[in-house]
């Protein structure tokens, strides 16, 4: 893959090295399970698909360069893609992970993980001195930034210097603004994951996840754990994925548009007491959102007036859909409190600020003016 390129063009990319024999523009869809020898010991690369698949691979070299990572490695949706990072550690070991994650990493985290030995802290990274949640068995700091729904933003290149000098390993789940608007490893983070499902595949059409990193012994031992647990993304869902990203830099660049017009309009409604997008400059975790990303991403929290007013509005919106999930080129809203964080324990999601006049925008690419007038729409209903 080519690096030296801009990152609309990268979205165009072919890793050449792995070339169908026609060279097909649109990389072909190998849906097969098993790949034959014409004799013993002959090498094709691929044996398996659970193991490898061509149009996979495929997809996981145009991720890497993406995420300007050496490694980049699919799985079978975003949770996987948690599930074998996690698995890179024994009984024994302590991460800490931010307060305000997806739903379903800290569901992961509590009644999978805590099983298999792993000890957690919580810590909200934003803001908290994250060095003094550090033990001696300490092994991984786990966040997103913005985090998911409460869009605390935390200085990745900050905290990758406190995790570098304690030798304790940087995570970062990038879902929310996609390899388009930021890179962690570029921040001195070790490893990435995505939710593909969300901004990489971008239709609200296929489930999918990443892991992307430059440290290739890490990377074997994911592989590992990956052709182990067969938790491998399939080839169409590759296919849909490596499609997905042609447009990623488009879509991007459309929805973070929309969104901030939103963002205004919602700042200036009577009905909302909150809006929590990074994009507002008097958001806390402006500057730093400046210095380390290309910019603010298409979600925005937003609290409305009461419960009441929050009810109205999921259950009149028309053009919006009122659905779980982001990153799509519709429009969604969610109601977090129940719907993506109904997994986090009652007591977190009040600390962090997850009530019920909480809603959530994943702003797609449709025109902003219809956008806003669909707001206007059912807030005056
Ligand atoms: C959706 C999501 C996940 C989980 O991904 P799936 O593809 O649904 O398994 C993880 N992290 C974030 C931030 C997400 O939004």
């Amino acid at each position: 893959m080519k690096w030296d390129v801009s990152f609309e063009t990268k979205c165009q990319g072919m890793d050449l090295s792995i070339q169908d024999q026609y060279h097909a523009i649109s990389f072909p869809i190998y849906q097969t399970a098993t790949f034959s020898r014409h004799y013993l010991g002959e090498e094709s690369g691929f044996d398996y698909t659970r193991q490898s698949n061509p149009t996979r691979s495929q997809l996981e070299s145009v991720a890497a360069c993406l995420e300007n990572g050496r490694e980049g490695i699919a799985f079978a949706s975003g949770m996987a893609a948690v599930t074998a990072v996690m698995d890179l550690f024994g009984p024994g070991s302590h991460i800490i992970v931010d307060s305000d994650l997806y739903g379903g990493s800290v569901r992961l985290f509590n009644d999978v993980c805590q099983r298999y030995g792993i000890e957690f802290s919580t810590c909200d990274c934003s803001s908290e001195d994250v060095e003094s949640y550090i033990k001696d068995n300490t092994r991984a700091v786990y966040l997103e930034t913005p985090t998911n729904p409460m869009m605390h933003i935390t200085d990745i290149a900050a905290l990758a210097e406190l995790t570098k000098s304690r030798n304790i390993l940087l995570i970062v789940d990038n879902t929310f603004l996609s390899p388009y608007f930021q890179n962690p490893l570029d921040l001195g983070a070790d490893i990435v994951i995505h939710s593909g499902t969300k901004y990489i595949g971008g239709h609200h059409d296929s489930i999918g996840g990443f892991v992307i990193l430059n440290d290739t012994d890490i990377a074997d031992k994911l592989r590992l754990i990956l052709t182990t647990t067969g938790a491998a993304l399939s080839p169409f869902d590759s296919w849909l994925m490596l499609r997905g990203i042609r447009t990623l830099a488009v879509r991007m660049e459309r929805a973070e548009s929309n969104a901030k017009k939103i963002a205004e309009y919602l700042l200036h409604s009577p009905h909302v007491t909150k809006v929590l997008y990074p994009g507002l400059p008097d958001h806390p975790g402006y500057e730093i959102m400046r210095k380390q990303t290309r910019g603010a991403g298409a979600m925005i929290s937003f609290e409305v007036e009461s419960r009441d007013f929050a009810v109205k509005v999921l259950n009149n919106v028309e053009l919006f859909y009122f659905a779980e999930s982001l990153g799509g080129t519709e429009t969604l809203i969610t109601y977090p409190v129940t719907q993506t964080h109904a997994a986090v324990p009652a007591e977190l999601r009040e600390k962090n600020g997850i009530n019920d006049r909480l809603l959530r925008l994943s702003v797609g690419i449709e025109g902003a003016d219809d956008l806003i007038k669909e707001i206007d729409r059912v807030f005056e209903i």
